[in-house]
């Protein structure tokens, strides 16, 4: 088979794979080298707020000996098998990469013979691109959880950004679901690898030449709506996930039901619209000082998809709003809904000169479209008269149309 069908087929494959987007790597070209990732992602793109940037991202191989249950490739599957060579891998990605039609390499595989000989096909696609064709790209890699961990700080020392994904939010939907796969064999990997980075973020401060170890850090994808974990559960999971390995990302991957499995039959596909809520939350939890407690709770432990989760938890937590604007501390501030960090940051500093009122926040391009329902603005208040929390929920909701773009159609 050619190279370009084994190409066509294993794109299509790794279609299902969300964790590809860069992040902050800071790679410099040599001399006699090829390609530059710097802070910006690759090239050109700003991918802080985990935008994708243009990745050729594709499977190794779509064989696999496991038959995880949500997967397409699985090895139950009746699909047409390919597998590509490392040397095909590293040519792909440079010719592409001269072209201009990536920034980087992402990619992934299924388990081939076991664990510790998939990473070592992997590695090997690392090794050529960096050390025969002097390739200073964006390279993204899956690492094989239950690989020994040579290989995976082999790998570390190659590649940008390294995923072990868990897969599913709890222990017990990978038994049932993904029964080969061991959340104490992705565990350890993720450890190991945090282990590293921490080890080499120490190292630089005493050594000026260290070896870089996944300058754009780790990251992890769980499916979501497989199983019958609330949205709190995935919070939850994902707090704890930041808290334990220093995770730069944690992806969620909505479910779609794409093979025949005894366990998902009566699962339908799950909302994109429940993995935008998620994505929000995750936000907040990141950068916005939220706890998953604050957004969500035992007995409301799913988040209203009409509506936002920042304003979501503005309204359940109403009593502490309306906010007067020329007062409110900066935490207090981006946590109003339709105000975020950065216009949190402009009002701090416009308020040293003036009292704000509201004209003055559109002069700083602050839209109250979404906020005026939560602040006064030199005691001036211009919300919504609601009569009760439900009233203002629906009153902030969008009654029109939920359904968000698919990528796949
Ligand atoms: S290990 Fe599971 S999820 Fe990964 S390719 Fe194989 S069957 Fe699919």
């Amino acid at each position: 088979m050619d190279t370009l069908e084994k190409l066509k087929i294993l794109t299509d494959a790794a279609k299902y794979d969300v964790s590809c987007s860069s992040s902050g790597s800071n790679r410099k070209n040599t001399s006699k080298g090829l390609g530059n990732g710097h802070v910006s992602g690759i090239c050109h793109s700003w991918s802080e707020d985990g935008r994708c940037i243009s990745l050729l991202k594709i499977l190794y191989t779509n064989k696999c000996i496991y038959n995880c249950e949500y997967c397409i490739n699985r090895s139950s599957n009746d699909i047409k098998r390919v597998e590509f060579t490392p040397r095909e891998v590293a040519d792909l990605t440079i010719n592409f990469y001269r072209r201009n039609y990536i920034e980087g390499l992402f990619l992934s595989s299924g388990i081939v013979k076991n664990p510790d000989y998939t990473m070592e096909m992997l590695i090997e696609v690392a090794d050529i691109l960096r050390n025969k064709y002097f390739y200073n790209g964006y390279i993204h890699m899956k690492a094989i959880p239950g690989s020994s961990p040579d290989l995976v700080k082999k790998m570390g020392l190659l590649v940008d950004r390294m995923s072990i994904n868990v897969e599913l939010p709890t222990e017990e939907s990978l038994k049932i679901l993904a029964p080969q796969k061991s959340i104490k064999a992705i565990e350890s990997s993720m450890g190991f690898a945090k282990e590293k980075i921490v080890q080499r973020k120490n190292e630089i401060q005493l050594y000026r030449h260290t070896p870089n170890f996944l300058p754009a850090g780790q990251t992890t994808q769980m499916i979501i709506g497989a199983a019958k974990e609330s949205d709190f559960d995935i919070m939850k999971r994902s707090e704890n996930l930041y808290k334990d390995y220093e995770l730069k990302r944690v992806f969620y991957s909505a479910f779609v039901p794409v093979v025949k499995s005894e366990f998902t039959k009566d699962v339908k596909k799950a909302p994109l619209l429940r993995e935008h809520r998620l994505y929000q939350a995750d936000w907040l939890l990141r950068f916005y000082g939220f706890k998953a407690n604050d957004l969500l709770n035992e007995k409301n432990n799913n988040f209203d998809l009409r509506i936002d989760p920042k304003t979501s938890w503005a309204i359940n937590n109403i009593e502490k709003f309306p906010v007067e604007i020329n007062k409110a501390s900066y935490y207090t501030l981006m946590k109003i809904p339709g105000i975020g960090r950065v216009s949190a940051r402009k009002i701090i500093n416009a308020r040293k000169y003036r009292k704000l009122k509201y004209e003055n926040l559109k002069d700083l391009n602050i839209s109250v479209k979404r906020a005026r329902n939560f602040i006064m603005v030199d005691g001036k208040y211009m919300g919504a008269r609601f009569k009760d929390k439900s009233d203002l929920k629906n009153r902030m909701s969008d009654s029109s149309s939920f359904e968000q773009l698919s990528f796949f159609g």
